[in-house]
Order: structure tokens, then C-alpha cells, then sequence
């Protein structure tokens, strides 16, 4: 497999053979992103792909699921997706499942008919980060997608049948907007109704405009227990109606695995207590935290 640079693929994606059809993320400018520095975006040819599936084909063991790197494939036009997924399904004869990164925008770029053609395809599942429900939040990490925006993409993908994950970022508003973010994203989410919830927590990476805020005292992060308030605050205004919300990405102090609506107030119990004793041993330690 002829990978460019370093490769992204989300958790739930461990088992599945990674393709990439294109490299870096079109859009590159989200404040606190890192991932697709110094790559230049672009769709790779049809001809390079296919090279890597027949590659693929010949590993002899049968290949269940497919994720389609780099940052948003989604954004390949309907046709070169078409082309890619037919060609998986010819190749691969085990194929189950195809997942892909996509923004709201590139999902906004596609009727419900279109997505339902990539889902009879293959295409099962969309991973889509919201980050923050909250206007100013978004507008402070310059994400390229407003809230009605993001609600409506996911509501499209939902309307197609096709799985839907969504990412959130607790710390991403500062102290300043702590609450705010929490409380706007757990309504956003509820709107969304997703099948999937990940929270992941920020951790600054040097050379992104975020680390340059904290380093001039622009932005203060909340602190580990600050945090764990936003995973409150954010859980305790999601009505969801099937959900599998986690929050055991290395990077979280407090992983929490919750099936909602039915473990919703355990889970509250749960960090409320934690809360209640501010003990740190409770939380996943410094040096085990990751991106
Ligand atoms: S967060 Fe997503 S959309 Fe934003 S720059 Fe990173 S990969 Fe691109």
C-alpha cells in the first residue's frame, strides 16, 4: 500500500484495511488541527488507487472493512466514489463495510439519492466531527461549517441510512466558553441524534494557531476537572434515542462508555461523584494521555 504521509483513521477503524484515495484534508485550517500540516491536499488518481486494492486482494486473508483515508474522502466527486467503491466490491469478496471522514460541507455537496447510492455500495458508516455546538466556538477554531450546517449534514446522512459518528472536543472554548460549548453541544448532538458520540479531549499540538493562543494567554484550556464538568454538562443535555457515547479516546481523563438513553444517569451519577471527591488518582494519568 503506497501511503503518503501520516495516516488517520478513527478508533472504531483499528480492524479495517486503511485506502488512501486522498491525501491531507481539503480544508487544513481548523484551529486546533494538526493531523494534515505540510500535506497538500489532492484526489489521487483512480489508477493508484486501484493499485493498492489489487495489492489488497492478493493478501490471500478476507478483508471485512475498508476506511477511506486521508482527512475528508467524501469530497471525491460522486462518480470517482462510485468507481472506487465498485471496484472494492469486485475485488474484496468479504467486503462488509466502507467507513470515510467527511465535513458537513462535503456532505452537504451530495443529495440524500447520492449518499444512498455510496450506502448501496459499501458506504456504512460517516465520521463526522463536529467539535463544538456552539456558534462562537466554531468560530474561534475557524471550522468551515456553521451549527445549522453540521445539524443539517447529519441529518442527511441519517435520512440515508447510513451510520453516523460524530466527534466532540471538550476544552475546545477555553474557560471562557467552557459551559456554553458543553451545553450548545449536547443540544446539537440531540438534534443530530447520532449513532455514535466520540469525545475527545484537546490536547495542543505546537505549531497549530491553538498552541499560539495558549503560549500568548489568549485561550486558558480547562483544567482536567474542567473537563470532566464540560463531559457533565454535555451528557446532561443529550436526549439521544440510540446512542453509543464514549469517551475513552486516550486523550480523556475520564473514559466512559455509555449506551444512551438507558445508561444516561448512571453515567451522570457516575462523574458527579468524581466530581464530588476532585481525586486525581481517579483520572486516566498525564503521561498515558494521547492524541
Ligand atoms: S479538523 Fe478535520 S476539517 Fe479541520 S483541518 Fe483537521 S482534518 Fe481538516
Amino acid at each position: 500500500m503506497k501511503y503518503e504521509g501520516m495516516i488517520f483513521r478513527p478508533p472504531s477503524e483499528a480492524d479495517s484495511l486503511i485506502l488512501q484515495v486522498t491525501v491531507g484534508c481539503s480544508y487544513n485550517r481548523c484551529a486546533f488541527c494538526s493531523a494534515y500540516q505540510g500535506k497538500s491536499f489532492r484526489v489521487k488518481r483512480f489508477d493508484e488507487v486501484k493499485e493498492d486494492i489489487d495489492e489488497a486482494s492478493s493478501y490471500g486473508a478476507p478483508i471485512r472493512k475498508v476506511f477511506l483515508a486521508d482527512g475528508d474522502a467524501l469530497i471525491i466527486p460522486q462518480k470517482g466514489l462510485i468507481q472506487i467503491l465498485q471496484y472494492l466490491r469486485m475485488k474484496l469478496k468479504g467486503l462488509e463495510r466502507v467507513g470515510i471522514y467527511a465535513n458537513a460541507r462535503d456532505i452537504l455537496r451530495k443529495e440524500v439519492e447520492e449518499l444512498r447510492d455510496l450506502k448501496d455500495l459499501g458506504v456504512g458508516i460517516i465520521y463526522l466531527g463536529l467539535e463544538s455546538g456552539n456558534p462562537e466556538v466554531l468560530k474561534r477554531i475557524k471550522k468551515n461549517s456553521t451549527v445549522e450546517q453540521m445539524i443539517r449534514a447529519a441529518k442527511r446522512v441519517k435520512e440515508a441510512g447510513v451510520v453516523l459518528s460524530v466527534t466532540v472536543l471538550l476544552g475546545i472554548g477555553g474557560v471562557e466558553l467552557s459551559q456554553a460549548h458543553a451545553q450548545d453541544t449536547g443540544k446539537v448532538l440531540s438534534e443530530m441524534d447520532p449513532d455514535f458520540v466520540g469525545a475527545l479531549s484537546q490536547i495542543v499540538v505546537p505549531g497549530t494557531p491553538i498552541h499560539e493562543e495558549i503560549e500568548t494567554g489568549k485561550l486558558v484550556l480547562p483544567t482536567p476537572f474542567g473537563l470532566i464538568q464540560e463531559l457533565e454538562t454535555m451528557i446532561g443535555n443529550c436526549q439521544l434515542t440510540h446512542c453509543f457515547f464514549a469517551s475513552n479516546h486516550a486523550s480523556n481523563y475520564l473514559p466512559l462508555r455509555i449506551r444512551m438513553p438507558e445508561e444516561k444517569e448512571d453515567a451522570l451519577r457516575r462523574i458527579a461523584d468524581v466530581l464530588r471527591r476532585k481525586d486525581p488518582a481517579l483520572l486516566r494519568p498525564e503521561y498515558l494521555r494521547a492524541l
